[in-house]
C-alpha cells in the first residue's frame, strides 16, 4: 500500500516553478495574482493566507482586495474590471464562497477568461468539455499531476468521482474523460452508492463528509484520492476513513498532505502559464 505524498510532489513542482519564474523575471516579466476576498469566512482566510505565502516563496506578485460582507456587487465587479485591465496581473481569483447577497456566477462572468486561473469560468469549463483544454481548474489538475507522478494510468480505467461540484467533481470528470477513462459521477441523489464505488479502479471523493467512505465502499486494490477537508475537533480529516480502508487499497492520498497542497501549487502554475503568454504579446 502506497501513501501518495501530495506535500512532496507539490514541493517538487514548486521548485521547478521557482526556477521558471526567476527566468521569466530576467525577461522583465513578474507573474501577478489578484485575489478578491469578501467577508471573513474562516476557511477562506486560511486558503488565501496559504496562497499568498506560496506566492511569496515562488516570487509571484500578489494583490489582495478585501471587502466587508455588505459590499455592493458593483464595487466587486469594478475591482474585477480594474484587474482585467492591469497588465501586471495575470490571474484573478474570486475566493469562494461569497456572501449570499452577491451572485458568484455574475461576478465570475466579468473575469477576463485569459486570467481565469481558477478555471471555473464558463469559457474555461466549456473548452474543457469540448476536449480543447485551456486553463484547468486547480484541484482536478493537481489530482491529475499526482496520478502522473505515481505513474498511475487513467486511460481505460473505471474511475468513480463522488461529488459533482463545479470546482471539483464536474471539471475532474471531464478531464479524466479527455484522457480515456470511463468516468462515473456520483452525488447526493445517487442510489446504491456502494455498488457504484466498488466498481472503481480509482475512486475520487469530494463531498465534504468526514470519513464517509469506509472499506465497504471500495474494491480490493483500489486507488483512493481523498479531496475532502473537514474540520473535526481542531483536526483536519478527509472524506475517506483512512484507518478503515488502509489494508484494502493499493494507494491513498492522506488528509492533510494530499490533494490540498497540490491545489495551491497548480493554481500558481496556472498564473505562471498565463504570465508566459505575455512574452509573445
Ligand atoms: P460541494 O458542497 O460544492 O459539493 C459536494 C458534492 O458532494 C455535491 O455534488 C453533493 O451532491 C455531493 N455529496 C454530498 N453528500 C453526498 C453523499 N452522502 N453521497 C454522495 N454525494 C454526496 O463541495 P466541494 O466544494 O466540491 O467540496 C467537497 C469537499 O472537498 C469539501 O470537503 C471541500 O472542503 C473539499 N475541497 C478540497 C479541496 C482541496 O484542495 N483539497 C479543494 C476543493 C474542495
Amino acid at each position: 500500500m502506497k501513501i501518495i505524498d501530495g506535500t512532496l510532489i507539490s514541493k517538487k513542482i514548486n521548485e521547478k516553478l521557482k526556477i521558471d519564474i526567476e527566468a521569466l523575471k530576467k525577461e522583465g516579466i513578474i507573474p501577478g495574482l489578484g485575489i478578491i476576498l469578501v467577508g471573513h469566512d474562516e476557511a477562506s482566510e486560511i486558503y488565501v493566507r496559504n496562497k499568498l505565502k506560496l506566492c511569496d516563496e515562488l516570487g509571484i506578485h500578489h494583490e489582495l482586495y478585501r471587502f466587508s460582507s455588505d459590499v455592493r456587487e458593483e464595487e466587486v465587479i469594478d475591482t474585477v474590471k480594474k484587474l482585467n485591465q492591469d497588465t501586471n496581473i495575470d490571474g484573478i481569483i474570486i475566493q469562494s464562497p461569497l456572501p449570499d447577497s452577491l451572485c458568484e456566477n455574475k461576478i465570475m462572468s466579468y473575469v477576463d477568461y485569459h486570467k481565469d486561473v481558477d478555471g471555473f469560468g464558463i469559457y474555461s469549463l466549456g473548452h474543457l468539455l469540448a476536449n480543447d483544454e485551456e486553463i484547468l481548474a486547480a484541484t482536478p489538475y493537481g489530482i491529475l499531476k499526482m496520478l502522473e507522478h505515481e505513474n498511475i494510468v487513467v486511460d481505460g480505467k473505471n474511475i468513480v468521482v463522488v461529488g459533482a461540484s463545479i470546482i471539483v467533481g464536474r471539471p475532474l470528470a471531464a478531464l479524466l474523460l479527455n484522457r480515456g477513462a470511463t468516468v462515473t459521477i456520483a452525488h447526493s441523489k445517487t442510489k446504491n452508492l456502494k455498488e457504484i464505488t466498488k466498481m472503481a479502479d480509482i475512486l475520487i471523493v469530494a463531498i465534504g463528509k468526514e470519513k464517509f467512505i469506509t472499506k465497504d465502499y471500495i474494491k480490493d486494490g483500489a486507488i483512493l484520492i481523498d479531496v475532502g477537508i473537514n474540520r473535526v475537533d481542531g483536526k483536519v480529516v478527509g472524506d475517506i476513513d483512512f484507518a478503515s480502508v488502509i489494508d484494502k487499497c493499493d494507494a491513498i492520498t492522506p488528509v492533510p498532505g494530499g490533494v490540498g497542497p497540490m491545489t495551491i501549487t497548480m493554481l500558481l502554475y496556472n498564473v505562471l502559464e498565463v504570465a508566459k503568454k505575455r512574452r509573445n504579446k
